[in-house]
């Protein structure tokens, strides 16, 4: 489960960098919908929102690794 919230979280957040560049290079075109990019970044930036959003994503991540941490028997 940590595995896939860090695999979501980290891909999602790629792809939503990768295609705000890809709209920063088309400049001004980029951003109107006669272009592809428009559409990659707006297709883009749902995936940090469903199928649970990076910080629900996060805090997966968080209380895995503290569970893991407190079976080892870890002192804080
Ligand atoms: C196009 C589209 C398709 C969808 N398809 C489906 C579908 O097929 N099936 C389905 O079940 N749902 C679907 N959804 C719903 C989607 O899963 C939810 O929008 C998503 O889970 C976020 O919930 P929310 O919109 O209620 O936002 P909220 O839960 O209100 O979150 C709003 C913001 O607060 C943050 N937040 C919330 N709780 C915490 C917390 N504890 N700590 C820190 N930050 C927090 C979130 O990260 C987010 O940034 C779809 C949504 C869209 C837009």
């Amino acid at each position: 489960m940590r595995k896939a919230a860090a695999a979501k979280l980290f891909s999602t957040e790629t792809c939503g960098r990768v295609a705000d560049r890809c709209v920063q290079i088309y400049g001004g075109a980029g951003y109107l919908a006669e272009y592809p990019a428009e559409r990659f970044f707006r297709d883009a930036r749902i995936l940090r929102i469903y199928e649970g959003t990076s910080q629900i994503m996060q805090l997966q991540i968080a209380k895995h690794l503290l569970r893991e941490f407190e079976r080892e028997g870890a002192v804080w």
